[in-house]
Order: structure tokens, then sequence, then C-alpha cells
């Protein structure tokens, strides 16, 4: 599993990437320490209940696979299919319906931290995390706003 870990500093943008085995990282940008705090006992590394960041219980998963390159795959296979539709008889739509099927299952996910962004990716899947809520997003916006040391 790697840890996609975003720097706290205000304004600032950098991240680094650690894992379970080596969880303490650096901001390339400002040098501050990025660190994450795996459960001692291995066996409880494989599942990322609480974020390891801030201890956020809640987390979303999503596959890690960007969204406009899924899209590309899917219009090509299907310009693909429509070509070879005649010559097959039509047979090439099922063989994309089970490429893109077969994609989808290869591509794996990653859970991020609603509140810190956390990314973890290659994380087991964890039946409590589901799939990004703009409701429980809008609550973290929300609460960044009270009492943040931003604004002096
Ligand atoms: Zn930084
Ligand atoms: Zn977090």
């Amino acid at each position: 599993m790697k840890i996609r870990v975003w720097c706290e500093r205000d304004k600032c943008i950098g991240f680094d990437i650690v894992t379970p085995e080596a969880p303490v990282g650096k901001c390339p940008i400002c040098g501050d320490e990025l660190k994450v705090s795996p459960p001692a006992a291995p066996d409880d590394r494989v599942d990322v209940g609480k974020c390891w960041r801030c201890g956020c219980p809640n987390l979303y998963v999503e596959k890690s696979f960007p969204q406009a390159l899924g899209c590309l795959v899917m219009v090509t296979s299907a310009a693909v299919a429509i070509y070879f539709a005649e010559k097959t008889y039509g047979l090439s739509f099922m063989g994309i319906i089970v490429l893109d099927f077969v994609l989808y299952f290869l591509v794996p996910t990653r859970a991020v931290c609603y509140q810190c962004s956390a990314e973890y990716l290659g994380a087991p899947k964890n039946p409590r995390h589901k799939g990004y809520d703009l409701l429980i997003a809008g609550k973290y916006a929300d609460s960044e706003d009270v009492g943040g040391p931003a604004g002096h």
C-alpha cells in the first residue's frame, strides 16, 4: 500500500508518498514532516478503518483510474466495436463489454480521507467506505472555516 499525504501548511500544495513500513515523509516544497501513524499490529495495517494521518473515521473509495482516461477507453472501444460489427455479426460488441468489465475490476481502488485528503492507494476494500458523498464532504468543508489558523 502507498499513502499520499498532503502538507498541512497553509496554502502549501506539497505532498509525499509514504508506506506503512516507512511512514515518515517530507514536504518537497516547505520541508515539513509528513507523517502517518499506521496501527502497531501489522495485521491491522491492511485495513484502513480510520485515517492514519488525522484519525478521521470517514473515508471514501474511488477507482484510482483517471476518469478522462476511462471515458477515452470506452469511446475508443465502442468505435472499434462499431467498425468490426459487420464482420463479426455484432460479436465485437460482446468482446468490448467483456473487456470493459475486466478493465473495471483490474483497476485498483484508493481510499481517500474526507478531512485531510490523504490517499491510500491499493488499500483493500473496506465495506464501511462508500463512494464520494457531497454531503459528507460539505460537512468537512464547513468545519474548516471555523477556528482555523488562517486569516491573520
Ligand atoms: Zn509544505
Ligand atoms: Zn485524514
